[in-house]
């Protein structure tokens, strides 16, 4: 078996740097393009960022990469990212966390406002703005936060931090109790027709728990997080974005109860879309082991049931975007008791692969729709113009080789988090060049 890893990946700091390659022509690639709906051999020019013509052939003296035999995507748009910075640097930081990110063909991220400080003032927006940009890697997107320290006391500055430049509000990592707190945020947000991205837990119900609520936690006696405190607010959310008329994007969907109320939402013409993780549509609970946290994820990997009922409603297309939730950790938090371990999976860099072995090579969807799934629909939902390869448009690109397979293995990690539970897990898909703004800033 060919292992990636073995091969120094080459990767360029700070493209806005490299002036002087200002024209790249892609040659012979496969383009898979869901928002024109082309998919066949193409070759690409681009120049000065932007994708200046599509034809079967073009020629002429251009630094030049050879696709032939690739996959030319538009570059992954990843609406739920865990960067970390400021305040958990050990975890991960802004520049760790969009090298892995382009690492895994992701060019735009939008990144979690559970930060130290949170992301509730205009300087922590400025902030990783400005380290965004000097690490030059990935796109990064900020979600800004509902309320002040996440803490779902008091209401952050929506606003400010809207006028600032976010393009999402969250309390992600908790639900925001408080209902006119978050009729507030939804109303606020209107204004900017952005999304309010929800995560979805009554913490009464999850009572602390650490694993999924079933068979398996009874086995280990765990504490269980039973599937009503994620469909519970699910629910209510929904309702309280229709009653704002505003809109509402469910995060890390992963219970068959919360995908009923949103397939009834949406056909009742509310507005609402739904993420899904790879963790959510490939395991199950039966994976849980006591002595090993690196499947600790909130919400937890849930039953058989759940999980195919999940991939049900990626074939039928109640699902619009795969998201990684990508949480670093060290291992000091992560290699404890279970119980006592932090929440969360590092899963930037192996999205892709999964979601193509899981869903595409297993039969479920076309790789045109997992394309669409992770580049134009989530670009769609935060309204920006990227996710699609037509002349004109930024030139963001991730080119794949779908014939080599490797094993997962989180030491090989470009982020500084190694905890996933797919450790050994063989896959397809091999990220070997990504573009972000016409410039290579990752190359296998
Ligand atoms: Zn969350
Ligand atoms: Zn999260």
């Amino acid at each position: 078996m060919p292992s990636y890893a073995h091969k120094k990946a080459f990767l360029y700091r700070n493209p806005d740097e490299l002036e002087e390659i200002v024209s790249i022509l892609i040659k012979n690639g496969h383009v898979i393009n869901p928002a024109t709906h082309l998919s066949d051999i193409k070759d690409i020019l681009i120049s000065e960022g932007k994708i200046e013509k599509i034809a079967d052939s073009i020629d002429g003296d251009y630094e030049t990469i050879d696709a032939t035999g690739k996959i030319v995507s538009p570059g992954f748009i990843d609406l739920h990212v865990h960067l970390r910075e400021p305040g958990f640097e050990v975890k991960e930081t802004i520049e760790s966390g969009t090298k892995a990110a382009v690492a895994g063909g992701v060019t735009t991220v939008v990144c979690m406002p559970n930060t130290k400080p949170a992301i509730h003032d205009v300087e922590t927006v400025k902030f990783i703005q400005k380290k965004a940009k000097e690490a030059g890697y990935a796109r990064v997107e900020i979600a800004g936060a509902i309320t002040k320290d996440i803490s779902g006391q008091e209401q952050a500055p929506i606003d400010e931090l809207i006028d600032a430049g976010i393009i999402s509000v969250s309390d992600d990592g908790r639900t925001t109790p408080i209902l006119d707190m978050m009729k507030e945020a939804f109303r606020k947000i209107k204004r900017k027709k952005l999304c309010l991205m929800a995560h979805t837990e009554d913490e009464a119900l999850a009572k602390h728990g650490c694993m999924n609520e079933g068979e398996r936690s009874r086995q280990l006696g765990l504490i269980g997080i039973p599937n009503a405190a994620e469909s519970n607010i699910v629910k209510r959310d929904i309702e309280l974005c229709h009653e704002t008329d505003s809109r509402l994007h469910v995060c890390h969907v992963s219970t068959k109860e919360s995908m009923e109320h949103i397939i009834k939402g949406k056909s009742e013409g509310k507005s609402v879309t739904v993420e899904i993780c790879p963790h959510h549509f490939i395991l199950t609970d039966d994976i849980v082991e006591a002595d090993d946290a690196y499947s600790k994820v909130n919400p937890p990997i849930r039953a058989e049931k759940d999980r195919d009922f999940m991939i049900e409603c990626i074939k039928e297309g109640h699902i619009d975007c795969i998201v990684t939730d990508h949480a670093p950790h060290e291992d000091a938090t992560k290699k404890v008791p279970y119980e006592k371990a932090a929440f969360g999976i590092c899963g930037i860099e192996t999205s892709f692969a999964l979601s193509y072995t899981y869903l595409v090579k297993a039969g479920h969807i076309t790789l045109e729709k997992l394309v669409d799934l992770m580049s134009y629909s989530p670009g769609k939902i935060i309204g920006v113009d990227r996710g699609n390869i037509a002349e004109g448009h930024v030139a963001d690109l991730t080119i794949i080789d779908l014939n080599q397979s490797y094993e997962i293995d989180s030491n090989k990690f470009y982020s500084k988090g190694k905890n996933t539970p797919f450790n050994g897990y063989t896959v397809n898909g091999v990220i070997e060049h990504t573009l972000v703004n016409g410039k290579v800033v990752f190359r296998r």
